[in-house]
């Protein structure tokens, strides 16, 4: 399925050109047009899905399959010195583009990437009860 007005299905599928480093039948890899740092890609499934949770267990094993290849090209190329993966789900976690995608950030001593949250402090029986109750439903 592609949607008419969704960007990412129209770069995915080619009819929008762009940065590719990598394509086969099921995603496309492209350069960020605004990228965090140097390198910055994005996986995109060529199917649309609006996020993770409409997305099968098959495309997802690709898509990180192929964000570790995108990984290692990125060290042997640029030599950063670490790397983020990020994925954002809805406009509270940061989404802005309504298609699927995973970023593959290359990290850089002193850049200016910032991916930092302050730690909650939850007590045990919070994270027993909490573990228990997930672990039921996968
Ligand atoms: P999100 O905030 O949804 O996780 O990430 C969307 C990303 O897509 C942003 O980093 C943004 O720079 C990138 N982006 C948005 N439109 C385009 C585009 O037309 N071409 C490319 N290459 N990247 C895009
Ligand atoms: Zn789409």
């Amino acid at each position: 399925m592609s949607k008419d007005d969704c960007i990412f299905c129209k770069i995915a599928n080619g009819e929008i050109p762009s940065a590719t480093v990598y394509e086969d039948s099921i995603c496309r890899v492209i350069l960020d047009v605004n990228p965090a740092n140097k390198g910055h890609a994005l996986v995109i499934p060529k199917e649309h899905y609006d996020n993770i949770y409409s997305m099968d267990a098959d495309t997802a094993s690709k898509i990180f399959t192929i964000a570790t290849e995108v990984a290692k090209a990125q060290k042997a190329e640029l030599n950063p010195d670490g790397l983020n993966i990020v994925q954002n789900n809805g406009e509270v976690a940061g989404q802005t583009v309504f298609h699927f995608h995973m970023h593959v950030i290359p990290r850089y001593k002193g850049d200016n990437v910032n991916i930092k949250w302050l730690p909650e402090k939850p007590d045990s029986d919070e994270l027993d009860a909490l573990s228990k109750a997930l672990r039921k439903r996968i």
